[in-house]
């Protein structure tokens, strides 16, 4: 049996992970479960940067194999903000409504062309013997004018991607839906892939 901590509390996303790594004997257990109390700043500039600092973080006080991600949006008009800062944006740390409503005051008056924008995910692996594996996935779409959708968290209203045909939110198809074409969805294939050949 082997047991990974998941260096984050978000629920949605320790299911995915749980859903998508699916290997044999392979058991996870988010940070609070492990009984881990570990709150890294992340203060890297890049979400690589902040993955591993989360990763090494956990690795450091459990002893165990760990996976941690950092994920945010990139707008191309604010030059790719907000970036590593996505989840305080408009100042606390998770005030989605505040971060959107701060989000489309920033793009007032700026034409759908120029509203391109991608959610990038970085997952970090650190296993038992401490090598590490990397993975990064991406979905590319533009930001609309108003918030549609229940589902999903974060951003989600508000990101149109361009592979659900150029109209849904994210927030508009179920989780299911969400994690074929997501950046967390891609990365978590592209880490099992790489785990998987190892
Ligand atoms: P972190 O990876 O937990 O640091 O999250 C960064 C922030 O990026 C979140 O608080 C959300 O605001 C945003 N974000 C990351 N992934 C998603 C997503 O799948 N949907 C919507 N927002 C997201």
């Amino acid at each position: 049996m082997k047991n990974v901590i998941i260096a984050s509390n978000n629920a949605h996303k320790v299911a995915e992970i749980e859903t998508a790594l699916d290997f044999e004997g392979w058991s996870f257990q988010t940070l609070r479960e492990a009984g881990v109390e570990s709150d890294p700043l992340e203060d890297a500039d890049t979400f690589l940067g902040n993955a591993r600092v989360k990763a090494q973080a956990a690795r450091a006080i459990s002893g165990k194999a760990v996976l941690a991600d950092d994920s945010g949006l990139e707008v191309d008009a604010l030059g790719g903000a907000p970036g590593v800062h996505s989840s305080r944006y408009a100042g606390e740390d998770g005030d989605d409504a505040a971060n959107n409503a701060k989000l489309f005051a920033e793009l007032a008056g700026v034409p759908d062309e120029k509203r391109t924008a991608r959610f990038v995910c970085t997952l970090v692996f650190i296993d038992e013997d401490g090598s590490e594996t990397t993975a990064r996935g991406t979905i590319e779409g533009r930001i609309g004018h108003e918030l549609r959708g229940d589902e999903g968290f974060g951003y989600d209203p508000l990101f149109i991607p361009d592979v659900l045909g150029g109209e849904l939110t994210l927030a508009q198809v179920s989780q299911e839906q969400k994690n074929a074409v997501s950046h967390r969805g891609c990365a978590l294939r592209l880490l099992r892939e790489k785990l998987q050949e190892r």
